[in-house]
């Protein structure tokens, strides 16, 4: 028995070398490559100061995923539609890879599918995604197939699995499933290369900058995001409110369009104002 365990760890250290090495191949499966000089989340404007690293236990480490390097978006939607590393992958109705084009120069990036996502296999659907799909089109003057929109996690998190039919069954993915799941969301922006990300809400933003702040502490600075998804190219992080919290308190909406009009002018002269 203990020859085995002494086999399977020399695979596995010898599998996660590889990927290493690998990673300077894109595209590729595997853990994220951290920027070297980035730390944890580098501020490029205004008057934030730069997020803190939040507790190892909020923020884990993304791990290696299945070795199996997929040669496109189409492949690796393929790969999540099969996909069960965690727990989700058995209770969801349809894994929800994301939607737009693949050629978006901006992803925006939720927490996880609801009850109406997970039915529908589409990110951002019902009131949340109207409100988003106006706001993509009232500042932005977009429409939802010229972004690209995904989530951290792909398949519905809910407090009861046993019940997907009944409403109000979200609940927040755990530490585990965001660690299981979040290589995809990386391979996702390996192979759309945007120019910017945008957050919605507080669960992606401190996932994506590794920082233990609120959306409120963080929203309203652009910061580079802190895995080398381009060589050389950093890309713009800027973190916003999720739409159902404007729904919930529409006073937040004057520091959302803010936040847009941030975005927008960082699309058409490549600079953050
Ligand atoms: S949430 Fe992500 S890691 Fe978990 S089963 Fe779904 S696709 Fe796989």
């Amino acid at each position: 028995m203990k020859r085995e365990l002494a086999e399977a760890a020399k695979d596995l250290a010898a599998y996660l070398r590889n990927q290493d090495e690998n990673l300077a191949e894109p595209p590729c499966m595997g853990a994220a490559k951290a920027a070297p000089v980035l730390s944890p989340a580098v501020k490029t404007t205004k008057k934030a100061a730069a997020p803190q690293p939040a507790a190892e236990k909020e923020n884990p480490p993304a791990p290696a995923m299945t070795p199996k390097r997929p040669a496109d978006m189409d492949a690796l939607a393929e790969q999540v539609k099969n996909c069960r590393s965690c727990g989700l992958g058995g209770t969801r109705l349809n894994a929800v890879f994301g939607v737009g084009t693949y050629k978006a120069k901006v992803v925006f990036v939720g927490e996880g599918p609801g009850f109406q996502e997970d039915h529908k296999g589409e990110p951002f659907v019902g009131r949340s995604g109207q409100l988003l799909d106006k706001i993509l089109e009232t500042v932005l003057g977009l429409k939802r197939s010229d972004v690209y929109i995904a989530n951290i996690v792909k398949c519905h998190p809910m407090k009861n699995p046993a019940d997907p039919e009944s409403h109000g069954n979200d609940r927040p993915p755990t530490p585990d499933e965001i660690s299981a799941c979040r290589p995809y969301l990386d391979e996702q922006l390996r192979f759309i290369k945007p120019a910017c990300i945008v957050t919605l809400g507080s669960v992606p933003t401190k996932v994506l900058l590794k920082t233990d702040k609120g959306i409120s502490l963080v929203r309203g600075s652009a910061y580079d995001y802190p895995v080398e998804i381009v060589p050389g190219r950093p890309i713009k992080v800027i973190p916003t409110y999720h739409p159902a919290a404007l729904l919930r308190n529409p006073n937040l909406k004057r520091d959302t369009w803010e936040d847009m009009k941030m975005v927008k002018a960082f699309l058409e002269t490549g600079k953050i104002p």
